[in-house]
């Protein structure tokens, strides 16, 4: 058997038919830039969210920094985030000019420990970049809470969390602007690049849609400088065809987690830990084992795809030796680097396939 980490090509041929019309309907439209399904796609996610605003941009990662932007975080401010999370989260922070401030994981969620953010606040503290990583959301009342005694503002990194919940709420809805990414390897992806901003708040709004082109509202009149950094109408199409499907994507990625956790309990490799409040949708289905790259090898030799997020925890990496971080700093996120592997997950994996990669693992346990 041959599995994949992620199958983008099944996907498309079951949706091939509403995919193919719905590029060849932009096409005939002539128009590519700032258009109707950009529109449809705004509102569309707004509503799913139960935000006021959806603001279509460029990338993922254009959505932190204009995000950060419109909350008007730059030089001289702090945001703190987690060092176990993908580099945007932080590269963003630093894009805009304001300084990263890293704060360990909860080992068992993989996400920012709440408890630790107060001790990491200080005078030039504006915001708080709560990740949900792997499609399970960070522990949002605490961090609210927080950032409420504190004036600070919340912003989501739900590039990995479309659909996910906190206590019946959508990622995306919990902070005060939320920033999700089309990447084609996300769980709601596009054939390219895209990202897109939610909130609720009017101001942030305004400030972000003019920011994506370049500080202005009306043509060649502009207010700030921005960036040029939209979605563009053949992405936006084919993610309003893509859209409909979520919900029962995510629903079989739970159902392919369930199935997972099922034949890997007592294999002695910890599976991914669920917390109260969290719906997880598993964006990645991420395990923690010891000799991790042998066993990544070992299912390479069988077929298996898998793969390390992340090899190197963002305190300690090359572009921001300038912080001063040292290794020791960061420890759970640091051992999180050694101990994670994220197994073949995707809503068209088949219980099959998943009993094959249950089983290679078992034998790599049971044979040490
Ligand atoms: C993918 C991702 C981003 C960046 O999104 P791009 O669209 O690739 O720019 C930011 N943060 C997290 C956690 C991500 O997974």
């Amino acid at each position: 058997m041959d599995i994949p980490l992620l199958d983008l090509k099944t996907q498309y041929h079951n949706i091939k038919s509403e995919i193919d019309k719905a590029i060849e309907s932009v096409l005939d439209s002539g128009q590519f830039i700032l258009g109707p399904q950009v529109k449809r796609l705004e509102e569309s996610i707004a509503a799913y969210i139960k935000a006021s605003y959806a603001i279509g941009v460029g990338n993922g990662t254009d959505a932190l920094v204009i995000a950060l932007r419109a909350c008007g975080i730059g030089p001289g401010h702090e945001v703190i985030t987690a060092p176990f999370t993908f580099f945007a989260s932080a590269e963003s922070v630093s894009a805009v000019g304001a300084k990263p401030v890293f704060v360990d994981i909860d080992p068992k969620t993989f996400n920012i420990d709440a408890a630790k953010i107060e001790k990491a606040i200080t005078s030039k503290t504006r915001a708080i970049i709560a990740v949900h990583l792997f499609g399970q959301t960070a522990d949002m009342e605490s961090i609210m809470d927080i950032a409420k005694k504190h004036d600070l503002l919340v912003i989501e990194d739900a590039c990995q969390a479309m659909g996910a919940e906190y206590m019946g709420k959508k990622a995306g809805s919990l902070g005060h602007v939320a920033c999700f990414s089309f990447f084609p390897t996300k769980n709601l992806g596009t054939y390219g690049d895209g990202g897109i901003i939610v909130t609720s708040d009017a101001q942030i709004e305004q400030k972000a849609r003019m920011l994506r082109a370049h500080g202005s509202t009306k043509k060649y009149y502009h207010e700030m400088i921005g960036y040029n950094s939209r979605l563009d109408e053949l992405h936006a199409a084919i993610l309003n065809v893509k859209l409909k499907y979520l919900d029962q994507w995510n629903e079989k990625r739970r159902r392919n987690a369930a199935i997972y956790d099922k034949l890997l309990k007592e294999c002695g490799v910890v599976t991914p830990y669920v917390a109260p409040y969290a719906k997880h949708i598993y964006h990645q289905y991420v395990i923690q084992v010891e000799r991790r790259d042998e066993l990544a090898a070992t299912l390479k030799a069988k077929g298996i795809a898998s793969a390390v997020y992340y090899p190197l925890p963002l305190h300690l990496q090359k572009a921001y030796k300038d912080l001063g971080y040292r290794e020791g700093d960061m420890p759970y996120a640091e051992a999180a680097c050694k101990k994670v592997l994220a197994l073949p997950m995707y809503p068209e994996l088949e219980p099959e396939q998943i009993e094959y990669v249950a089983e290679a693992i078992k034998d790599f346990v049971s044979e040490r």
